[in-house]
């Protein structure tokens, strides 16, 4: 079975988390665009050069340097049959990257998994993440950076993606079972099922 699904939710929302529970069990790959660009910071390349300081303030890294890696990404074989993306697209701009890189495949996206949670609980998530973790951009003022792109450009995809009819609202709010049980609920009715 062919799966490919977006994974939307603000900072805190528990995206990256459920993203690896869904691609499991889908079988998968995840597509991690803040993965990829800590990957690269961590080891030195040269694009993990090119976009630290821009991480690090909680901005967004250009549209056609991160939209060039995803589409590097999507090209490799374990994403012929399917994917879930993790933060990417984020803006606007960026839907229109993907959709013209995916119709060029006579590809589509199948579901748009949107974590809904308030903004209190995903800033105390965010503030005890900062803790344990460490992040560099979990400073008070790179989080309020990237919950402000959030609201102002990522959160209007889902009115792009929303009138395609593929949006599925899932309440982020719970224990993480809880939480990917809603989600492969919201799947199944669409028939995308877990493969076990
Ligand atoms: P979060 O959702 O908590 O901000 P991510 O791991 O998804 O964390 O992203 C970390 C950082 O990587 C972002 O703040 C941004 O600088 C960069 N980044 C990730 N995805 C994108 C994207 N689609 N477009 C531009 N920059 C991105």
């Amino acid at each position: 079975m062919t799966a490919r699904l977006l994974i939307v939710g603000p900072q805190g929302s528990g995206k990256g988390t459920q993203g690896v529970r869904v691609g499991e069990a889908l079988g998968v790959p995840v597509v991690s665009t803040g993965d990829v660009f800590r990957a690269n910071v961590s080891q030195g390349t040269d694009l993990g050069r090119q976009v630290k300081s821009i991480i690090d303030a909680g901005d967004l890294v250009p549209d056609e340097l991160t939209s060039a890696v995803v589409r590097d990404r999507l090209s490799q074989a374990d994403a012929a049959e399917g994917f879930l993306l993790d933060g990417y697209p984020r803006n606007l701009a960026q839907v229109m990257h993907l959709d013209e890189f995916l119709e060029g495949r006579d590809e589509k996206l199948d579901a748009v998994i949107a974590l809904v949670v308030p903004r209190e609980e995903s800033l105390a998530r965010l503030t005890a993440r900062a803790t344990e973790q460490g992040r560099a951009d979990d400073t008070e003022e790179a989080i309020a950076t990237r919950l402000g792109i959030y609201e102002r450009e990522t959160a209007p995809i889902l009115s792009v993606y929303g009138t395609r009819g593929i949006v599925d609202e899932i309440d982020g709010v719970g224990g993480l079972d809880e939480i990917t049980a809603r989600i492969f609920a919201a799947l199944e009715a669409r028939g995308l099922r877990p493969a076990r």
